[in-house]
Parts: structure tokens; sequence; C-alpha cells
């Protein structure tokens, strides 16, 4: 279970954005905070319309803009990633990775783990710039199967 997150590292999480929040002069809203708190919360990466419903509370179902909005910012900060060939969302689980990151997406469970394969990234860029190119996000979508489903 790549994504089982204690109720500690999900507070360390949760600092963390606040944290990013001021250093960015931006608020870390109720609904931004409640957005990645149902990101850390969900198992595998969860679309925009698997969110709506949970964020209802007392003033009613959450209108899609707004989750958008909120999944723009959480994505801007690096506390979230999009996976493109999902449509989905992850709450960023390592941390320092705004720029470059790796998921390894199991076709059979769904699973999205993030991998911190820094160096490889590291190569990319430099590769890169020696073609006169500078990165300034690289974002890798790697398909195939987990352990966990290679053991079953
Ligand atoms: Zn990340
Ligand atoms: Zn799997």
């Amino acid at each position: 279970m790549p994504h089982d997150h204690s109720t500690a590292s999900h507070d360390a999480q949760m600092q963390e954005a606040e944290r990013r929040c001021v250093a960015a002069g931006e608020s870390f809203t109720p609904l931004r905070r409640r957005v990645l708190e149902l990101l850390l919360d969900h198992h595998g990466p969860a679309k925009a319309y698997d969110l709506l419903p949970l964020l209802g509370g007392d003033k009613g179902v959450a209108k899609p803009p707004t989750i958008y909005r909120a999944l723009d910012f959480l994505t801007r900060l690096g506390l979230a990633h999009r996976i493109e060939s999902l449509n989905a969302f992850v709450a960023c689980d390592i941390g320092a990775c705004a720029r470059s990151t790796i998921f390894l997406i199991c076709e059979k469970c769904g699973a999205a783990e993030e991998f911190d394969a820094g160096h490889a990234l590291v190569d990319l860029a430099d590769a890169a710039k020696r073609d006169g190119f500078a990165i300034n996000r690289t974002m890798i979508e790697a398909s195939g199967v987990c352990s966990a489903c290679q053991a079953a």
C-alpha cells in the first residue's frame, strides 16, 4: 500500500502546505485545506468529480469551478500533482518536487506511486541544457504493474 499515510505524516504535510502558502504570499483557505485533506485521504488518484460530493458540508455541494481552482492552486504550489494520463490528482508524497516528478501508475489497481528518481531527472535536465533547452518542469508518467499486484 504505497499511499497508506499515517496521521503523523498527514499532519506534517498539512503544516508543510501551510508553510508554502505563507512563503508564496497565498492564503490557505478552508476550501484549499479541505481539498488537500481529501487528496491525502484518497487511496490512489482522485478525479475532481470524485471529490465534489465529499466537499458538500453545510453549504451544499461544491461547484466544479471551485474545486478546479483549488486543485490548480495545490498543483501550482507543488502540494498536489495532476496525472495527465488519468485526468486525476494526487497529493504530493515527497514534498520537494514542484518541478520534476515521476509517477509509477499500476494498470491493475490504479495506484500511483510518486517515485523519487531525482538523479534521472537531473541527467535529463543536463542533456536538455546541452541542447540549449531550459526545462522548467518535468512530469513523467510510467505505467506498469505494482509490486503488490505482481505478488497477487
Ligand atoms: Zn510530489
Ligand atoms: Zn497494483
